[in-house]
């Protein structure tokens, strides 16, 4: 509350201040962190400027797009490819559902690629409009920070500008990062993979995230032949291990090849193709090799640390307070740069917090509980709030955990052997569902409403007496009856 206070003043004191400003907020970066941001302020009255980087589907230092990672090169152009990949299973399924497909069927990457590509130039055009309607003047070129409330623009023709503002906002998001192994400039990354002229027979891909299962699932339904190294025993790190054991037999099961507990240590260039070496000797040949081992906060070229603001040792993020604030109290930042939960609707809500708080009058902190996600795998996997193994770590309580595995009804008749699973992490002591997981077909659009009942602090009890709908697979949530299993807190209970 004093911190929320002393927020409040000190915000309310810059806004009254008679120094006179080109603009009240000048933002870098025009993804979607940046635009809801810039958007909201103007809404309240501010003078907003943004300036981003030209706009193309592969991104480099000097080229970006209005729309962002999110719309350009991640989430959308991602989930295109995805609906593209699902339909060769699709086609396959309705077989047994009195389909004759008596003809061969054949897949036009191409084609897919222009409708993607069209696509994301409608939705640049879209936000450059939303961005003019809310009366936010758009730069086009690369913004540094040269003051506390001075940015510098390079525009496209080399020749710089400088801007006064009372705030200025960093929303540069991040970079696909590449481990430094000999060869790996043969590789490529999540921005060329969406963009690829051709598609690969035989893909490579190295890590175990987001974007590697993805990745897997698009290229296998695009009938490419998969091979997908990562470190660990499964894929996903940080997802419930139980879960990540279902979509590691899925991937398989889709005809992946994985290869756990292994990562590459060289690549080369022969005739045949891109020659992976494995830490276990393997080598393996392929067209693309996919690198999706993480992405770093994008703060290099933003001349930050000269002019004082703090950023992390390890992971060049810039340091933001709970209002997004950095230790220079007009220089403020949201999104992939500061590296909290990089996921695009935490970056629009930390956007909204900052105009509320900024030029709202309403100290706003994001609030991180309860946010779902869903990797669009396929079958995709969706949660929201906390894993079996969070909740063990977590809480002094006793759990109880509800399993559901079954087989869908749309596989009784299509005959594919894939198993739906579901699963509810229970505080055995008040009853409260501490967690939600489902791998199965519409996970993600099942997950957003078990996500509200979570954030209204749904219990047990109330899943139970909820009416479930019927027959789908989302009535499994609310008919789990019996607990698969009670786990009893492993730390000591606060109380005793
Ligand atoms: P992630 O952080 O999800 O995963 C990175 C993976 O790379 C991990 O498996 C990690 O292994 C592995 N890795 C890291 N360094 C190395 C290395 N040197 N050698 C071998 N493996 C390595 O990153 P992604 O690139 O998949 O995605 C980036 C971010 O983008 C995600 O974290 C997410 O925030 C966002 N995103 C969200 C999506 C969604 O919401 N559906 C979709 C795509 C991306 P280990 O576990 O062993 O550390």
């Amino acid at each position: 509350m004093a911190r929320k206070m002393l927020i409040d003043g000190e915000v309310e004191k810059a806004n009254k201040e008679n120094t006179h400003y080109d603009f009240d907020l000048f933002v870098i970066g025009a993804g979607s962190g940046g635009v809801r941001a810039s958007r909201f302020s103007a809404q309240y009255g501010a003078k907003v400027g943004i300036c981003e980087l030209p706009f193309h589907p592969i991104s480099s230092e000097t080229i970006g797009g209005v729309g962002g990672t999110c719309v350009i090169r991640g989430c959308v152009p991602k989930k295109i490819l995805v609906y593209g990949a699902a339909f060769g299973a699709e086609i396959e399924d309705a077989k047994n559902y009195g389909w004759e497909l008596n003809e061969r069927t054949d897949f036009n990457w191409k084609k897919l690629l222009h409708k993607k590509t069209e696509e994301i130039v409608r939705l640049n055009g879209i936000y450059k409009r939303l961005l003019s309607n809310a009366g936010v003047k758009l730069f086009e070129g690369e913004g540094r920070v040269i003051g506390p409330n001075q940015v510098e623009l390079i525009q496209l023709d080399g020749t710089k500008i400088s801007y006064s503002a009372k705030h200025i906002l960093i929303a540069t998001g991040s970079r696909a990062h590449r481990p430094a192994i000999p060869g790996q400039e043969l590789a490529i990354t999540s921005d060329e993979a969406l963009s690829l002229e051709e598609l690969p027979k035989r893909a490579v891909i190295l890590g175990g995230g987001y974007i590697s299962v993805e990745f897997a699932s698009i290229w296998r339904g695009m009938g490419v032949t998969v091979d997908l190294f990562f470190r660990k025993e499964l894929p996903l790190r940080g997802f419930d291990d139980e879960m990540r054991t279902v979509v590691a037999k899925n991937l398989e099961g889709r005809g992946i090849n994985l290869h756990p507990n292994t990562t590459l240590t060289e690549l080369t260039k022969t005739e045949d193709g891109i020659k992976v070496r494995t830490d276990h000797g393997q080598e393996i040949t392929a067209d693309v090799v996919l690198f999706a081992t993480g992405r770093a906060p994008n703060t290099k070229r933003l001349n930050l640390e000269s002019v004082g603001v703090e950023l992390d040792n390890r992971t060049g993020a810039v340091k933001v307070d709970e209002y997004s604030r950095t230790n220079i109290p007009s220089i403020w930042a949201i999104g992939d740069v500061t590296n909290r939960m990089n996921l695009t609707p935490v970056a629009l809500m930390e956007g909204t917090c900052f105009a509320k708080t900024v030029f709202g009058g309403q100290p706003t902190a994001a609030d991180y509980n309860h946010i779902p996600c869903a990797v669009f795998c396929i079958p995709p996997l969706s949660v929201v709030g906390l894993s079996e193994e969070q909740a063990l770590e977590n809480s002094n309580c006793d759990i109880s955990v509800f399993t559901s595995t079954f087989n869908p009804m749309k596989n009784t008749i299509s005959g594919r052997q894939e198993k739906t699973m579901m699963k509810l992490v229970v505080d055995a002591e008040s009853d409260k569902v501490l967690g939600a997981s489902m791998c199965g077909p519409d996970a993600p659009e099942i997950m957003q409403g078990i996500a509200v009942a979570l954030k209204c602090g749904a219990t047990k009890a109330q899943f139970d007496s909820t009416i479930g709908i019927h027959p789908s697979a989302a009535e499994e949530f609310v008919t789990m009856r019996s607990a698969t299993r009670q786990i009893p807190a492993r730390k000591p209970k606060a109380n005793i």
